[in-house]
C-alpha cells in the first residue's frame, strides 16, 4: 500500500501545518474530496465555526482561576463564585460542551464525510473519522519535557479545583485566604506559558499527528470501495479543529448525532511510527470507557491478521473519540504508541512525513480492514 504514505507527503510536506479553520486545512479537506471523488463517492461538506487553537479557551479559563484566587484575599466569597465558575467552565472544555470555545470561535472549519452503502440491507453504521488539521507546538510538548504533560494537566485541574475550596474555607477562617495564592501561581504560569505558545511557537507539520489517520481513512475507502461489507454501511469521516477544542467532532455529532444513534465511532489518530493500541478509556479529567464491541473486533482482527496490537488506556490527550464517547455512543481509537505510551513527535517539530513508517501505516488500514469484516459478522445469523 505506498499510497499511504504518499498520502502523508501529500498533507503534510505538500500542503504542510494544517491549523483549524485555515486555508491549509482547507486545502487538505480538498485533496480528500478529490480522492473519494475519484473512487466515485459523493462527498458531502459542512462547516462550522471553530477557535485556532485551544491556548485561548484554555488559557481564558484559567485566567478566570487567577481572579478567583486573588478574590480569595479580599472577599471569599467572591473566591468561591469565580473559582466554581472556573471549574464548571474548565469542565465544560475538556469534557462538556465547550462553552468558552463556543464563545470565541471565530474561524470556519469543516467536516467532510462520505457514505459507503453495504452490498445487502444494511444492519448497523461504522462512522470512522480521523482529523485533518494539524498542532501548533508548545513548551510543554517538547521532547525533552513533554512526558510531564499529563502531570502538568492535572495539577490545572487541582489549582483550579483547590480555589474555590480554600476560599470557602477563608470564609470561616480568614488566615487560610493566603494560601489560596500557590494555585493562582501555578494558573498565573499555565496561562502564561499558553500565551508563549501562540507568540513563540508555529504549528507543526502533523505527519503523525495526523496526516497518517487521514492517509489510512483514504486506503479504507479504497478498500472497502472495491468489497464493501454485506451488511454494515460505512460513513468516512474527516474531521476539521480536533486541536482545537474537538470542534469538528461536536458539530459533526450536533448534526447527526440522532440518525447515528446506533452507530459504532472508530477514530483514527497518530498511526505513523510505535505499538498499534485500541483504546480502553479516554478522557482526561473522567475516564470514558470505550465500546467493549470495537474493543472485541480490534482484538480479533489483530489476532487473526497477525498484526501486533494491545488494548490500553489513554488519557494524555482528548480525541475525536471523546465527544461521541461522553453522549455515551460507542467509541473507540486506534493509536500507535512509544514505550513510554506518549504519542511520538507529538505536536513537536520532528512531526515530519520522514519520520512516518510505511509499514505502520499498512498495518494500521489492514486493522482497520479487518475490524469492518469483524463487525460485519457481529448479529449475523
Ligand atoms: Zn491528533
Amino acid at each position: 500500500m505506498p499510497e499511504l504514505i504518499r498520502s502523508v507527503r501529500a498533507l503534510a510536506e505538500t500542503i504542510g501545518p494544517r491549523p483549524a479553520g485555515s486555508a491549509a486545512e482547507a486545502a487538505a479537506a480538498r485533496h480528500v474530496r478529490e480522492r473519494w471523488e475519484s473512487l466515485g463517492l459523493t462527498v458531502q461538506e459542512e462547516t462550522f465555526r471553530t477557535v485556532t487553537t485551544f491556548s485561548w479557551p484554555q488559557g481564558a479559563v484559567y485566567l478566570l482561576g487567577v481572579a478567583a484566587g486573588l478574590a480569595t484575599l479580599l472577599r471569599p466569597a467572591a473566591g468561591v463564585l469565580l473559582g466554581l465558575a472556573a471549574v464548571i467552565l474548565f469542565w465544560g472544555e475538556v469534557d462538556g460542551p465547550a462553552w468558552v470555545s463556543r464563545l470565541l470561535a471565530r474561524a470556519t472549519s469543516r467536516n467532510l464525510w462520505t457514505r459507503i452503502p453495504p452490498r445487502e440491507q444494511p444492519r448497523r453504521t461504522l462512522v470512522v473519522s480521523a482529523h485533518l488539521d494539524s498542532s501548533r507546538a508548545a513548551a510543554a510538548f517538547d521532547p525533552r519535557r513533554v512526558q510531564l504533560f499529563r502531570a502538568t494537566f492535572l495539577g490545572v485541574a487541582a489549582g483550579l479545583a483547590g480555589v474555590p475550596l480554600l476560599a470557602a474555607a477563608a470564609l470561616w477562617w480568614p488566615g487560610i485566604a493566603p494560601a489560596a495564592l500557590l494555585p493562582t501561581a501555578y494558573l498565573a504560569v499555565t496561562a502564561a506559558l499558553l500565551g508563549q505558545r501562540e507568540l513563540c511557537f508555529r504549528f507543526v507539520p502533523g505527519a503523525n499527528d495526523n496526516a497518517s489517520g487521514v492517509a489510512v481513512l483514504l486506503g479504507l475507502a479504497e478498500g472497502l470501495r472495491s468489497s464493501p461489507p454485506a451488511r454494515l454501511e460505512l460513513w468516512l469521516l474527516a474531521t476539521g479543529a480536533e486541536e482545537a477544542g474537538l470542534m469538528g467532532m461536536r458539530a459533526f455529532l450536533e448534526r447527526h448525532g440522532p440518525e447515528l444513534a446506533d452507530a459504532w465511532f472508530l477514530n483514527l489518530d497518530n498511526l505513523g511510527r510505535g505499538e498499534l493500541v485500541y483504546t480502553t478509556a479516554e478522557g482526561m479529567l473522567r475516564p470514558h470507557a470505550t465500546a467493549p464491541e470495537l474493543q472485541a473486533a480490534a482484538r480479533r482482527a489483530a489476532d487473526r491478521l497477525g498484526i501486533p496490537a494491545r488494548p490500553q488506556a489513554f488519557r494524555t490527550m482528548s480525541t475525536d473519540a471523546l465527544p461521541a464517547l461522553a453522549r455515551g455512543l460507542p467509541a473507540m481509537s486506534i493509536l500507535a504508541l512509544d514505550e513510554r505510551n506518549l504519542l511520538p513527535d507529538w505536536h513537536w517539530y520532528t512531526d515530519v512525513a520522514d519520520n512516518v513508517d510505511a509499514s505502520n501505516l499498512e498495518d494500521a488500514c489492514r486493522l482497520a480492514l479487518g475490524m469492518v469484516e469483524e463487525l460485519d459478522g457481529v448479529g449475523r445469523d
